[in-house]
């Protein structure tokens, strides 16, 4: 499996997944252009996704869904209650994401040595809202965000992975501090808003396990947080753990990173 994330934050959010000879799009929530943009210089050529999974529907991750699945005629997998909304509806083929379970990601039509998909429900302001874990050949890669406050019922479906992307969206000294009006700040930092630096160690130290090589810190706040804050938040609860070989990376809104091995 490799991953490369293509964009995160508040502004849009996509990461590619290569994984047993398919091409997974997870979240299109960056701008039509820019995602377009981004897949050709990650080589993606005509009609080369197969499936798109969606975390939830607000815009930062749904807007392009429908539309890149219909360009790449790819199977759009997302909680039957947003296969309305005006940015999935577009795609030709949806198929109901299961909210805590597992579906199996068809390859060329086989279900044989395919990838599977584990989600869990999050706390969000968006009904219903997954986290992932996706799982091949051994190896697996879990995805949370967008998570109002650490549960320990998620940490555990979709624990010990090899690579971990996790929200880290905010510093409560610099939301406190910073331009949010005071109905934005309860909304971000509420049980349906988004996952603080120190709720974001607190998930991590919950998901690690022997396997894991690498965390990227994900949907950071340009206003209310800094990858420097961020990251010393995530090396601090690894290093209580004594586990100062795993890697910590913090993804970037404007451009994409280089895809790792998962
Ligand atoms: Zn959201
Ligand atoms: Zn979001």
């Amino acid at each position: 499996m490799r991953l490369q994330i293509l964009g995160s934050g508040s502004r849009g959010n996509a990461a590619l997944l290569w994984v047993g000879g398919a091409v997974v799009l997870i979240d299109a929530g960056l701008p039509i252009r820019t995602l377009t943009a981004r897949l050709e210089a990650a080589r993606i050529g005509h009609k080369a996704i197969d499936h798109v999974l969606l975390s939830h529907g607000h815009l930062d991750h749904a807007r392009s869904a429908g539309i890149i699945a219909k360009r790449h005629g790819a199977t759009l997998h997302c909680a039957a209650k947003i296969q309305l909304h005006r940015s999935v509806s577009r795609a030709p083929d949806k198929k109901d994401l299961p909210i805590g379970g597992s579906t199996v990601l068809a390859l060329n039509g086989s279900q044989t040595d395919a990838p599977i998909v584990t989600t869990a429900k999050v706390p969000h302001d968006c009904e219903p809202t997954v986290a992932f874990r996706i799982e091949h050949a051994g190896r697996r890669l879990t995805l949370i965000s967008d998570m109002g406050e650490p549960r320990e019922e998620v940490a555990k479906a979709l624990h010990d992975p090899h690579v971990l992307m996790l929200e880290a969206n905010y510093d409560p000294e610099m939301l406190k501090n910073g331009p949010y009006p005071q109905s934005l700040r309860e909304r971000v930092q509420g049980a349906g808003g988004h996952l603080s630096n120190d709720q974001m160690a607190v998930m991590l130290t919950r998901l690690v396990g022997p396997n894991l090589h690498t965390v990227f810190l994900i949907h950071l706040s340009e206003k209310n947080n800094t990858p420097e804050l961020a990251k010393a938040s995530a090396q601090a609860a690894l290093a209580r753990m004594g586990r100062t070989d795993v890697a910590v990376v913090t993804a970037l809104q404007h451009e994409a990173l280089p895809p790792i091995k998962v």
